[in-house]
């Protein structure tokens, strides 16, 4: 038998059925796993061990009785597998920390939507994971903790910033996890890591329960070793909630049904704008290679164009720093979180407890959001975000007249070294360049893998549908895995 870490979900599943294993032997392997490698990769903040284990015991016997009664395949598709969650989602009566000082010590009061879910379907939580603060950032150097390392080569960055998600993942410490995508951050670190991350579409998860960045941009998402394990997880999360007011009120669907090995007929549309200057020319390589096989496979390969995507990281930008700046606004030091001591006045302790308590790429944030939102520059830079928001949106709309599904890389290069970028912001953001357009449209994208650069280091390639069709991006990323 293969070693338990190395198998993906629904072979685990498979292992409960034909009682190779049981649910306290999967979660003792994969805290075996985080005892033994989380020392050097550092993608977990808070284990959840005691619970983990007792929950395991209970699921266990639901296991074998449902064995017993011929009932086994009743049993909720992800019963019993382990997973584990970016520190930005609240999970009751442990700590959310967001990678941030400021909530260092905060506890959560309630389960966020998605947890509840996962709870509700069986699943055990592992721990809570690493993240860039606040989820700002490319690289989870931006954790107030610690940096979190890419396990496929520890002296690169795991990609932000669900940094923790990708590398627990990655690393065999959790055969599942979930992070949260407001401009890239579950795709890139997919890419960065060798993993398969969605970022659905804007409104089919519900965000209850997911520390707020940008409101009208995060999405959570599931990330996971392979397509069919990302299709199961993201049924299970993929529900209406009235507790979210921008939650869509779609049918639920299974999204296993949509794994078909066959791509033919579909229109795959390239745009060329994703292909120009500075993107690394084995990532360029490794994508265009995989469009030769799709071609290969039947599809048929559309050029198409997205010109106003060349306003999308300025956009972003202003966009998701001006909500931030607004979200961010309840840490105050009273409500929650960190407060300074030796303070005189409410207004010490407001601006004490932000200072110290926010990291600079924080407060860098919350200051160029508050600045575009300022009586004398909203019209130049908010307002006209807005607009340009909408162009792009209409680009989205007019490229999916020419073809089901767009691909493209996912990010310009593969991981770069840990330090590299972190004193240089803006050589940062532009690594944003390719997952950002996706958020500001609000359309659903998924990163598989597509190969490695000479280096060894893993190259993701980004596939874009309609709202709401994640099917076909299962179908398309499926095929390609399979084939
Ligand atoms: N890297 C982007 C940023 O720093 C995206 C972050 C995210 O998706 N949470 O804003």
């Amino acid at each position: 038998m293969e070693n338990i870490i190395d198998l993906k979900a629904h072979e685990i599943r498979d292992g409960y059925k034909n009682k190779l294993f049981t649910c306290t032997d999967v979660v003792n392997a994969y805290y075996k796993s985080i005892e033994d490698n989380d020392n050097d990769i550092k993608a977990f903040i808070t284990l959840t061990k005691e619970d983990a284990l007792k929950e395991a015991e209970n699921k266990q016997k639901e296991i074998e009785n449902a064995l017993s009664n011929g009932t086994f395949d009743s049993l909720p598709t992800l019963f019993g597998i382990p997973i584990a969650i970016k520190d930005n989602i609240n999970v009751l009566g442990y700590k959310t920390t967001c990678a941030s000082k400021i909530l260092e010590n905060f506890v959560s009061p309630y389960d966020a939507t998605v947890i509840k879910h996962v709870k509700e379907e069986g699943m055990i939580i592992l721990g809570k994971l690493n993240m860039d603060e606040f989820a700002m950032g490319s690289s989870c150097e931006n954790s107030a903790f610690f940096a979190t390392k890419n396990p496929c080569n520890l002296d690169r960055v795991c990609g932000g910033s669900s940094g923790g998600s990708a590398a627990s993942v990655a690393g065999k410490m959790a055969p599942l996890s979930l992070g949260s995508d407001t401009g890239g951050s579950i795709r890139e670190p997919a890419s960065f890591c060798g993993i398969v991350g969605m970022k659905p579409t804007y409104g089919l998860v519900s965000r209850f329960g997911l520390v707020a960045f940008a409101s009208s941009l995060d999405q959570i998402g599931p990330m996971t070793r392979d397509v069919r394990d990302n299709a199961e997880l993201l049924s299970v999360i993929a529900k209406y909630d009235n507790m979210d007011s921008t939650s869509a009120n779609v049918p639920a669907k299974d999204y296993k049904n949509a794994l078909i090995n066959d791509v033919k007929g579909l229109k795959i549309g390239v745009p060329k704008e994703f292909f120009g200057d500075g993107l690394n020319d084995e990532v360029r390589a490794s994508v265009e290679k995989a469009i030769e096989k799709y071609k290969e496979l039947g599809a048929e390969i559309v050029d198409i164009s997205l010109p106003v995507s060349k306003y999308s990281l300025p956009t972003y930008y202003i966009i998701a720093c001006a909500e931030a700046s607004s979200n961010l606004g309840r840490f105050d030091g009273i409500r929650y979180g960190y407060r300074a001591s030796n303070c005189e006045t409410l207004k010490d302790i407001y601006r004490k407890s932000r200072s110290e308590g926010f990291g600079t790429e924080v407060k860098r944030r919350i200051i160029l959001g508050t600045y575009v939102l300022s009586a004398g520059y909203y019209d130049a830079y908010y307002k006209k975000a807005q607009k340009v928001r909408t162009a792009i949106k209409n680009d989205f709309d007019e490229a999916f007249k020419k073809c089901d599904v767009i691909v493209t890389p996912t990010v310009p290069t593969t991981a770069w070294k840990i330090g590299e970028k972190i004193e240089n912001p803006l050589e940062m953001y532009l690594m944003d360049l390719y997952t950002v357009p996706v958020n500001i449209s609000g359309v659903p994208a998924i990163s598989i893998p597509c190969g490695v650069d000479s280096d060894g280091l893993p190259i993701g390639m980004q596939l874009i549908a309609k709202h709401f069709d994640e099917e076909t991006l299962y179908r398309v990323a499926y095929t390609y895995e399979q084939n």
